[in-house]
């Protein structure tokens, strides 16, 4: 048997993260993946997305923007195959990248699928390997509907292996995932609709963001339809999905593509063998550090169900190795004030609690609420004006700013550093005694 001081199962954001960071500190790692290095981010994630948003964004600014800008552009067409040709290039060099510094860091990567064996013994292939300290990191999958015609429909794994534009598509889902691609895909030129069970997505974001991604997809696309499901899928001869829908409308479509959630990967990986403990949904319990009720097995990431973002697992897993193997004995991952963004059409940004939220955990009279509303200037100049809107949520007597929301141009790159303010205890005093940047849509913030 193969022994290590330390391996992940999973090489995804949290498993090379965490890996890396335990090899800088002198230990024998070996990382399990079984599909492709980079795990959901680099592959069927974040980055695939991010770079077909970018290419929506150039969609409309040549659709939308261009001619009240003064351009006088012919668009011959939109080539698909040609995107998704460079943005598998640069993911290849991702992939590059990560070889080199798993081989730098003299990293084992062992090529399969883990089980585990008992608490500190996993077994790939045939092959057993032992390690004092073992972390979990095996992400999630999409979730798929249980209705009939479920399986003419993809995923969002499946929407990232097109290597054709569909003319038509239907997205169902109401969370991230379902507004980014519906988003992209309707940017492009794909005639797209979004099917939601509730009036409208994200409906647990703060109110102004909800509220306001429903009014710019009510003038702009992609086609909502609210409170509908789906009750059944049917594929005609020459391959057309008619999506039957609970409202009683029968939607005709090439590409149907389920956004509905996801799901743990815990189910298959001989759990059963260890003394971790999942909860009924799945995903593995741990405590604030990361560890599982078995003595020396962790888990870190999408796998714990807890905040599914990639910064969120790499700084549990490099969290994880600091305090396992540099000395770092109460290192811990503060899960309060992540900031997150969503790259919809325009992007919304939002760190800390909704006005709701705040209300609920602090009560309604120590909470004040500052908000802005105006056109992005980007589009305000152009026949095609889109709202940004923001809001700061305060609390108590010093007002600390407690939640940050914003929907609009740029907002995706606003966020970041409100954030590092947020977590520095930043009041809404110290947003004003900031000098704004103008003209831009950030110093709305710092005037409000
Ligand atoms: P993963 O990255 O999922 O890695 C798990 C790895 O484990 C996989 O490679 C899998 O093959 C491997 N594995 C599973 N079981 C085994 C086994 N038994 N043996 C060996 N290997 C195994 N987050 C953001 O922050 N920003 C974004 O813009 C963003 N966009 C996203 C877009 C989409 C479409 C999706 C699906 C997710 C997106 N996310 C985004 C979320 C982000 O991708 C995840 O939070 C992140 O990848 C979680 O990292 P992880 O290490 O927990 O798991
Ligand atoms: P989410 O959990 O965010 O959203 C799924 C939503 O789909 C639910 O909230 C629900 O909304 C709706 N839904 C659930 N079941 C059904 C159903 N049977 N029929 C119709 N709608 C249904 O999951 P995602 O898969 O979108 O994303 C997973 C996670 O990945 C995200 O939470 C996020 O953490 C991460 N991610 C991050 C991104 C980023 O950082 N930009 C991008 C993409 C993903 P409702 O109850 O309102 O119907």
């Amino acid at each position: 048997m193969k022994q290590f001081d330390y391996i992940c199962i999973g090489g995804g954001s949290g498993g090379i993260a965490s890996a890396n960071r335990a090899a800088k500190h002198g230990k024998r790692v070996a990382i399990v993946e079984s599909n492709l290095i980079g795990g959901t981010c680099v592959n069927v994630g974040c980055v695939p997305k991010k770079a077909m948003w970018f290419g929506a964004n150039v969609a409309e600014a040549i659709n939308r923007y261009s001619e009240d800008y003064g351009f006088d552009v012919t668009l011959n067409k939109f080539n698909w195959p040609v995107m998704v040709a460079n943005r598998r290039a640069y993911i290849e060099r991702i992939h590059a990248s990560y070889g080199k510094v798993l081989a730098t860091n003299d990293i084992t990567l062992i090529k399969g699928y883990a089980t585990f064996v008992d608490d500190h013994t996993i077994e790939v292939d045939g092959e057993q390997y032992s390690a004092p300290h073992i972390t979990i990191a095996t992400g999630g999958r999409p979730r798929l509907p249980d209705i009939p015609g479920a399986e003419y429909g993809i995923d969002s794994d499946g929407f990232f292996d097109l290597d054709q534009q569909p003319e038509r598509a239907i997205v169902v889902g109401a969370g991230y995932i379902a507004v980014e691609l519906a988003g992209v895909l309707h940017s492009l030129g794909t005639k797209t609709d979004l099917v939601i069970r509730h009036d409208a997505p994200l409906r647990h974001f703060d109110p102004i963001i909800h509220e306001t991604l429903v009014e710019v997809i009510e003038q702009e696309g992609p086609k909502l339809h609210k409170q509908s499901g789906v009750e059944k899928v049917e594929k005609t001869a020459d391959g057309e999905l008619c999506v039957h829908l609970t409202s009683g409308e029968i939607v005709h479509t090439d590409c149907l593509i389920w956004a509905i959630g996801r799901v743990p990967n815990t189910d298959n990986i001989g759990i059963e063998n260890t003394a971790v403990q999942t909860d009924q949904r799945g995903y593995i319990t741990v405590d604030k550090y990361q560890n599982t009720q078995a003595d020396g097995v962790y888990a870190i990431g999408d796998i714990t169900g807890h905040v599914e973002l990639t910064p969120v697992a790499i700084k549990a897993g490099r969290l994880l190795s600091e305090r396992l193997f540099n000395g770092q004995d109460n290192a811990f991952l503060d899960y309060n004030l992540v900031p997150t963004v969503v790259f919809s059409h325009p992007p919304i940004g939002t760190v800390g609690l909704s006005e709701e939220a705040a209300k609920q955990q602090y009560g309604d009279d120590l909470i004040t609420v500052y908000s802005s509303s105006f056109s992005a200037m980007y589009t305000a100049v152009t026949r095609h004006r889109q709202p940004t809107r923001m809001k700061l949520v305060c609390m108590g007597e010093d007002q600390k700013v407690v939640g940050l929301h914003g929907i609009g141009h740029g907002m995706d790159e606003i966020l970041q550093g409100f954030a590092v303010a947020m977590k520095m205890g930043a009041t809404k005093a110290d947003f004003d005694s900031c000098v704004a940047i103008h003209p831009t849509s950030a110093e709305e913030f710092v005037t409000m």
